[in-house]
């Protein structure tokens, strides 16, 4: 058995396909989502990040603004700044590149970021109303999952579905997105006794452990769906040929590059799976693409706030949101 792939990049383009219309929707009313991303210093990874989100967001037509402040930035320079795009009524999303630099204090400069604002639904008012069920700004790579899930046709209400990892960005809101969808969640860890007993008897698996192939083909209950999240850089070519020894054409591009991109799930899950999404392009390109979501989510929710039109009820719940149902 083959599984079914769940191509992260098709589903980033239907979820496009959305909210184009919606932000189409949005700009007939005057309305133009923003999105203001701060970058600090020069990390290169952050960098290729952040160009990434802006470049999504000029795809969809949505307002964006960088602000790119010194790696010696102090917290209370970054409060000010967090401060300015709190007031700042044309900036719906404020995107805090993480890492920040050693000195600065993140988490108070996460807390300090309006939770109305908050697209990447890190800050403790949207945690809490993810905890509670209530429409609210959620992290955009479980969201993602969800959006995988959902669009890719698996049956979540009743499934067992096992969580590898408890992270806050990944896999503690990912258990309790799964849990409100009405699937019965076992959340795993490093402390987890019979690690692949607890798969084996799941009908959903999802990984987010950051440890290459660590799941055996063997511990996927034959038909399970596998939402690998693990986006490992592989560069031992033992390890290289553990892993896609039955795959010739992406052991031949490890060996030309060096380096070949894994995820949590060893690859050989394809012959037991139900469905699987591939690393790269499953999980990956969702993860921008709910950014985009949560953005228009924002300014939609604002409104809805104030009562205009552009955030009335009916749309808050229309478009491909990155939360609750
Ligand atoms: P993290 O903060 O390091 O958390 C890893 C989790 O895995 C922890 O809860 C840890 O348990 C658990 N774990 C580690 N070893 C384990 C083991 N042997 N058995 C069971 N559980 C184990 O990582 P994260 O930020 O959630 O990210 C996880 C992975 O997803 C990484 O590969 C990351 O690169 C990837 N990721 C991808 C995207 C994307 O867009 N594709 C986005 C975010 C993250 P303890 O709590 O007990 O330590």
């Amino acid at each position: 058995m083959t599984a079914r792939v769940l191509d992260g990049t098709k589903i980033r383009d239907a979820v496009f396909a959305d909210l184009t219309v919606e932000i189409a929707r949005l700009g007939a009313e005057g309305v133009r989502p923003g999105l203001a991303a701060v970058l600090v210093g020069e990390n290169p990874a952050s960098q290729l990040y952040v160009k990434s989100k802006i470049a999504a967001c000029e795809q969809l037509g949505l307002a964006s603004w960088l602000h790119t402040p010194l790696a010696s930035v102090t917290t209370e320079e970054l409060l000010a700044l967090v401060e300015q795009l709190n007031n700042d009524d044309a900036v719906d999303g404020i995107l805090m590149q993480l890492p920040l630099p050693a000195q600065v204090d993140t988490k108070r400069v996460l807390e300090a970021v309006d939770p109305a604002k908050d697209v990447d639904g890190f800050h403790p008012e949207n945690v809490g109303k993810l905890v509670s069920g209530r429409p609210g700004l959620v992290a955009c790579t479980p969201a993602g999952c969800m959006e995988i899930l959902r669009r890719g046709n698996v049956k979540i209400e009743g499934a067992n579905a096992v969580v590898l990892g408890r992270s806050d960005i990944v896999g503690k809101p990912m258990a309790l997105l799964l849990m409100h969808a009405n699937a019965t969640v076992t959340i795993c860890h490093s402390k987890t006794r019979d690690l692949p007993d607890v798969v084996r008897r799941a009908d959903i698996v999802v990984a987010a452990m950051g440890k290459a192939g660590y799941v055996g083909a063997d511990w996927i209950c034959p038909g399970a769906a596998v939402i690998d999240v693990g986006t490992n850089k592989v560069t031992d070519s033992f390890e290289a040929e553990r892993l896609l020894k039955k795959f010739p054409v992406r052991l031949e591009k490890f060996r030309a590059k060096g380096s070949v991109l894994v995820g949590d799930v060893h690859p050989d899950a394809v012959e037991t799976a139900g469905a699987l999404t591939p690393v790269p392009g499953g999980v990956g390109p969702m993860t921008i693409t709910m950014l985009m979501s949560n953005t228009v989510k924002a300014a939609r929710l604002r409104r809805a706030g104030r009562g205009t039109a552009a955030g009335d009820a009916r749309s808050v719940n229309s478009v491909a949101g990155a939360g609750l149902r």
